[in-house]
């Protein structure tokens, strides 16, 4: 399970205050740098964390709460707070366009989870909205992800337009565009190509599909099992493309968990949503206040 280990520590760190009765100084450093060495460990980015800290000294100090009464469950509440915030405090809505159809564009390293999240994606538009999405199958490079794309589509009675792999993406986006227009769908989704790792190549191909396309939403898909790196490839992205938000996936998975922390922090791009299994129904909103209580644990 994700946070597994973090959730132990964190708790272990503010079990230590609240057995007192009253926090002394000595013991509030002592729980935070516990806490400090919980989140790197986690995989929260450094900077991230060394702000955390000072935000929560900060808070301790401004309520007073040293030698007061309740102090240790004030402690925690700051915790929670200041993670909630960290995560953005509120979850953010998908962009919607005024008029149909609202054009959303994937991006991802390759293995990342974009096709699946599509699929998930106009999937849960579709129970819940009863929305008919078009999902437009533009990554040509790996050979299996238009062939994925169209298998989940039929297990999702979902319509998706492709023109195989010898046609330019942008090509394929402009043609899919006004296969959606024609057919008064009312969401588009644009499966991009992604790479092992960030290069030029790749970044000029989702930017001129971006032009092209002008979507509503751009959202990265990025693994929360690549630690660290979940955290850095988000920055790449958001430093080359305007970026809406982001989508988490895989933490249903063994994770560590640290980029659902710092991703909002590093990119200032909200996660929107978060992958919690393979399966198409496996995609939730991502609701701050509720992973910093389920971090907690
Ligand atoms: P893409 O290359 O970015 O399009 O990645 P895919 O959509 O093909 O996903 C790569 C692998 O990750 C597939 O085996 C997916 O089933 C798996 N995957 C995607 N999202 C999740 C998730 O939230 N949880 C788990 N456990 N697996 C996922």
């Amino acid at each position: 399970m994700a946070f597994e280990n973090l959730t132990d520590r964190l708790s272990k760190a503010l079990k230590n205050l609240t057995g007192k009765g009253k926090i002394h100084e000595e013991d509030l450093q002592a729980s935070l740098k516990e806490i400090r060495l919980a989140l790197l460990e986690a995989d929260v980015s450094y900077p991230t964390v060394k702000k955390f800290i000072a935000a929560i000294k900060e808070k301790a100090k401004g309520a007073e709460i040293l030698d007061g009464l309740n102090a240790p469950q004030q402690v925690v509440k700051i915790v929670n707070d200041e993670l909630t915030a960290l995560m953005g405090e509120e979850a953010v809505p998908l962009n919607k366009s005024e008029k149909i159809p609202t054009i959303i564009m994937m991006a991802g390293l390759q293995g990342a989870g974009k096709t699946t999240t599509v699929a998930k994606l106009a999937y849960k538009l579709k129970r819940e909205e009863n929305a008919r999405p078009l999902l437009i199958a533009a990554d040509v490079y790996r050979p299996a992800a238009i062939d994925q794309l169209e298998v989940l589509g039929k297990d999702l009675d979902i319509p998706v337009f492709s023109e195989g792999t010898d046609v330019d993406p942008r090509k394929i986006v402009e043609d899919g565009l006004a296969e959606a227009k024609a057919n008064k769908n009312d969401y588009v989704f644009i499966d991009t190509a992604g790479r092992l790792q960030i290069d030029e190549a790749l970044m000029n191909e989702l930017k001129d599909i971006a032009k092209i396309a002008e979507p509503d939403e751009i959202l990265l898909t990025v693994d929360a099992m690549t630690g660290q790196n979940a955290t850095e490839t988000a920055e790449g992205f958001a430093n080359a493309l305007d970026l809406t938000g982001v989508v988490l996936t895989k933490l249903d998975g063994d994770t560590r968990g640290g980029a659902a922390l710092s991703i909002r922090d590093v990119t200032g791009k909200p996660i929107k949503f978060v992958g919690q299994g393979e399966k198409p129904t496996d995609l939730d909103v991502f609701y701050p206040d509720r992973m910093a209580s389920r971090i907690l644990g």
